[in-house]
């Protein structure tokens, strides 16, 4: 069934009058009352909850996800997030003291006052399409912003459901769901927001940039990019990396903006490397994995199918578990594949993969793989280092600025609600998640005051002109 059958594009022309409707909305002040915004999230909360059997079919319909994954990788997060935002929401909202030189100012109780930014637009892709669709709700709310929010045309059942939700939960004078491609994204850009915070590929990234530079309108961007796994000779496990590599790799098919991308180990580590992977690979999923298999997702659409298929149907490297046996474009199916020995200027080293497949590059020395990383994928989305060295661990962020960096482990950076998630050049500008999701879309405003006594005003009288009086 096509995404216009399930979710039937909104009409351009409603776009003027429903942005409208939230800019008066907005104008109304109630989105000011932190109680409203509360008694808001929670419904939303409780509707979310009630619904959790729907999103766990509509996102295994999307994405052939395994239930449990859905719930471990999406829905314990979006879990953790509105708690935390609950939680906290009221201690946020407060203007914030900070520090007085004296002076001058000695009476001026400076201070910032959290102001919402007004009516956002949010644009999301479907990898994720639960917690991607729902944090930044979560966080306008918050804030008190009014939405519009542009769920991926790749993902319709889980945008279909969660389109619902909002609409039966949410007050329609704070969130307007858009239904659409890339005529409807297009015709959203043409107009004047607040703030746009856009998810996806930096290719798009840079088409919403322009669009924001017209109307001067400030962004988050939260792209991907190749991020590298480093494990180095000081690695005492290489069966937990491989483990945890496995995992965080072949969740959702690789297609998780934080994947690890490329493995860059130590060359004595290697053959260990491979074998174990193979192992585990073994130990999970068996030694028939084909598109039946229910504990591995699907590639998302042909197009993506095609453009991984290619990929390794092209590599120089050597592929050392998976390949093209299985693959099924019907079903939209790739196999777990490890290629080794891959040569700088493959097809996998190109751009990211988001796909089932890691490509181990050519040994080298440590010193050497950083420089191909910092000259090659410079500020990557995030970083993972093995490695039982902590001066090592150390250098090697100093070295590379990745987005996030997570030793020993992986991906889990990103369920944290502590933790920013933020890209840092290429891969993105502006964090959100937790605390970081309330100040996406708030203004910090400066504020300041000077009593009118008459003495005051004597002590301040040293600033005005003429100032030849004061040059003797
Ligand atoms: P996608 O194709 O669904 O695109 C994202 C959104 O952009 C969709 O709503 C789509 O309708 C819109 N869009 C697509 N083409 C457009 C165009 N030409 N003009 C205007 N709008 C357009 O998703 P995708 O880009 O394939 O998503 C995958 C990418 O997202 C990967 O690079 C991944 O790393 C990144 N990602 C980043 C994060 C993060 O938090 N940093 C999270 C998830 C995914």
């Amino acid at each position: 069934m096509s995404w216009e059958t399930i979710t039937p594009p909104t009409p351009i022309d409603t776009f003027d009058s429903n942005l409208q409707r939230l800019r008066d909305s907005f104008e109304t002040g109630k989105l000011d009352s932190v109680d409203y915004r509360l008694e808001q999230l929670r419904t939303l909360w409780f509707k979310f909850y009630d619904n959790l059997d729907n999103i766990y079919e509509a996102v295994t319909k999307d994405l052939h996800r395994p239930r449990f994954e859905t719930e471990l990788t999406e829905v314990l997060f979006v879990r953790d997030e509105f708690s935390t935002v609950i939680k906290n929401l009221r201690k946020w909202v407060k203007e914030e003291k900070v520090e007085n030189p004296g002076g001058p100012f000695q009476f001026a109780n400076p201070r910032i006052r959290p102001v919402p930014l007004g009516v956002v637009l949010v644009i999301t892709p479907w990898n994720y399409p639960v917690m991607l669709n729902i944090s930044p709700v979560i966080a306008a709310i918050a804030a008190g912003c009014p939405i519009v929010l542009k769920m991926s045309e790749l993902s319709p059942h889980t945008s279909a459901v969660l389109g619902r939700i909002f609409k039966e939960a949410l007050d329609p004078g704070i969130i307007q769901v858009v239904y659409g491609g890339v005529p409807e994204t297009t015709a959203l850009l043409t107009q004047h927001w607040d703030k746009i915070m856009y998810t996806g590929n930096g290719a798009v990234g840079r088409i919403i940039a322009q669009a924001a530079v017209k109307n001067l309108t400030p962004l988050a961007l939260e792209l991907g990019g190749k991020s590298p796994v480093f494990i180095t000779s000081n690695c005492k496990s290489v069966m937990t990396a491989a483990r945890r590599i496995v995992w965080g790799k072949f969740v959702n098919a690789g297609q998780i903006c934080v994947a690890p991308d490329y493995i860059l180990v130590a060359p004595e580590k290697e053959a260990e490397l491979v074998a174990c992977i193979k192992e585990v690979l073994q130990e999970r999923y068996g030694s028939k994995r084909d598109a039946h298999h229910p504990d591995l997702s699907h590639i998302i659409s042909k197009p993506h199918w095609k453009r991984i298929h290619n990929m390794i149907a092209q590599t120089k490297g050597d592929i050392q578990v998976g390949g093209l046996e299985n693959a099924d474009e019907d079903q939209k199916f790739i196999q777990p594949t490890i290629v080794s020995n891959v040569p700088d200027d493959d097809i996998l080293m190109q751009d990211e993969i988001f796909g089932p497949i890691i490509p181990i590059i050519k040994p080298r020395t440590l010193g050497q793989q950083v420089d191909y990383v910092t000259r090659n994928h410079d500020t990557p989305l995030a970083m993972y280092i093995f490695s039982d060295d902590p001066k090592e661990v150390d250098w090697l962020q100093t070295r590379i600025r990745a987005g996030s960096v997570n030793i020993n482990e992986v991906i889990e950076q990103v369920g944290l609600a502590s933790l920013p998630l933020s890209g840092v050049g290429a891969s993105g500008t502006g964090a959100y998640h937790g605390k970081f999701s309330f100040d996406v879309f708030t203004h910090k405003q400066a504020v300041m005051g000077q009593p009118t006594w008459p003495f005051f005003e004597y002590l301040m009288y040293y600033r005005y002109p003429p100032y030849s009086e004061y040059k003797m």
